[in-house]
């Protein structure tokens, strides 16, 4: 696993149930996650966190496909290893996928769309925006599926009001 936040820490907790052994990696020596995951996680006896290094290269193979183990760097002295591991998850963080109209529409918390409250009308009219571009707060398949219906309803409703 790799990262020090809230997911990282509830991944890596997560996978001890199907692992016989985690690693964690991090590029500090201390987690951005909350106080009682942490001591979850640094008690478990699976779970073995690995301080101060970052991912360099996934290691696998072509036949049978798949993941053989990581190459890491250790972020103070550059020095590399191999580790031996059978998955590799990634939880080091969300950027919205927003290059589609980045710069073109107003933005909230540096790149997210911003929505009306309520609705899902952007600043530009006629265009609609839904899901985790939107929304740094929850994220969730759910909501997001709830503000498509949203987007939708308000684009037929747009669009009826053009014909008018
Ligand atoms: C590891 C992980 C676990 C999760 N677990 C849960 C969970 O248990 N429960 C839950 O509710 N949620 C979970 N989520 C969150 C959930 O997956 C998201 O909230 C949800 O998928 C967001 O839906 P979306 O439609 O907004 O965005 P996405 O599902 O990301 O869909 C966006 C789509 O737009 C496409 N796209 C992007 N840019 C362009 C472009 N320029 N042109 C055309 N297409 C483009 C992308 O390819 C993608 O298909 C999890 C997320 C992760 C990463």
């Amino acid at each position: 696993m790799i990262g020090g936040g809230n997911t990282a820490v509830e991944e890596a907790l997560f996978l001890t149930n199907f692992a016989s052994k985690v690693t964690l990696i991090h590029r500090r020596d201390e987690l951005r996650a909350e106080k009682i995951l942490q001591n979850r996680l640094l008690k478990h006896p699976k779970i073995e966190p690995l301080w101060f290094h970052e991912l360099e290269e996934v290691l696998g193979d072509d036949n049978p496909k798949g993941v053989t183990g990581v190459r890491v760097k250790h972020t103070k002295t550059g020095e590399t290893q191999e580790i031996d591991c059978k998955g590799v998850f990634i939880a080091i963080g969300h950027a919205p996928a927003n290059e589609l109209v980045k710069g073109k529409v107003e933005m909230h918390h540096g790149e997210y769309v911003q929505v009306e409250a309520g609705s899902t009308r952007t600043s530009i009219p006629g265009l609609f925006a839904a899901g985790d571009l939107t929304d740094h707060t929850y994220r969730q398949a759910v909501t997001s599926a709830g503000m498509g219906c949203m987007a939708a309803l308000d684009a037929e409703r747009y669009l009826a009001e053009q014909d008018d």
